[in-house]
């Protein structure tokens, strides 16, 4: 039965939370040193150093509360400027990354058919995330999520990024439901947790660890995602 307070719509966080980001970047990372060794004569440490000075300089350009600092593609130009090597090099080190990621990409178990639980169960679900659109896109069809939710949301669109409460107050307008009728998923306690929770959303802490670890007063936490229809249903 739906009561009058229900969750109407669930938002989830897309890295390491449908699919664990940290396991596909590996072999990114590792494709892209050996590319990097192999064509500039770097050592495996200094581009290590030099990925993330450019990292660091990019965060200095665009500010932190901006989508294209996770841009791969400014982020390899800005490195090969500090190397004075051509940046026509970037696009060809961007795609061997994502391609290599995607490649790898795997979605959590249950992850998949929890989706189509929920919108069985007759509930809006959502993307929100901080990213660029276009690699977002692309991860999303990978998994299988991508017919499976209702609506997106990325900080690109809104030029603004989680913690930030716009990203989740533009989540609750495409869900077409007021805040506090929406729950948001995520790994990160603290852009997804707690700003979920200032946003006046309901949040849950994905924490598939198995650590016994506390989240956040006033919000779940959640090992397997296929444990999230059963704990709606259950309110
Ligand atoms: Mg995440």
């Amino acid at each position: 039965m739906i009561t009058d307070n229900a969750i109407r719509a669930v938002v989830f966080d897309l890295d390491n939370t449908l699919y664990d980001y940290d396991a596909a970047h590996a072999p990114a990372f590792r494709a892209l040193t050996d590319f990097a060794c192999r064509e500039f004569g770097l050592t495996p440490e200094e581009f290590v150093q030099r990925h993330r000075a450019a990292e660091k300089e990019l965060g200095r350009r665009c500010g932190a509360n901006c989508a294209a600092v996770h841009n791969r593609l400014i982020r390899y130009q800005v490195l090969l400027e500090g190397l004075g090597r051509p940046i026509g090099r970037a696009p060809e080190m961007s795609r061997l990354y994502w391609s290599t990621l995607l490649n790898a990409m795997k979605p959590y178990p249950g992850a998949i058919q929890m989706l189509e639980r929920l919108r069985e169960m007759g509930l809006a679900v959502g993307i929100g995330t901080n990213m660029t659109a276009d690699n977002q896109y692309e991860k999303l069809i990978r998994i299988g999520a991508m017919e499976r939710i209702d609506f997106l949301v990325t900080s690109e669109e809104v030029t603004a990024e989680k913690p930030d409460r716009r990203l989740f107050e533009a989540c609750a307008a495409k869900a077409g439901c007021a805040p506090d009728r929406c729950l948001f998923v995520g790994d990160s306690l603290e852009k997804d947790v707690k700003g979920a929770l200032a946003a006046g959303m309901r949040a849950a802490w994905f924490h598939p660890a198995g650590d016994g670890a506390e989240g956040l007063p006033g919000a779940w936490t959640l090992e397997r995602l296929s444990d999230l229809p059963g704990r709606i249903a259950a309110m």
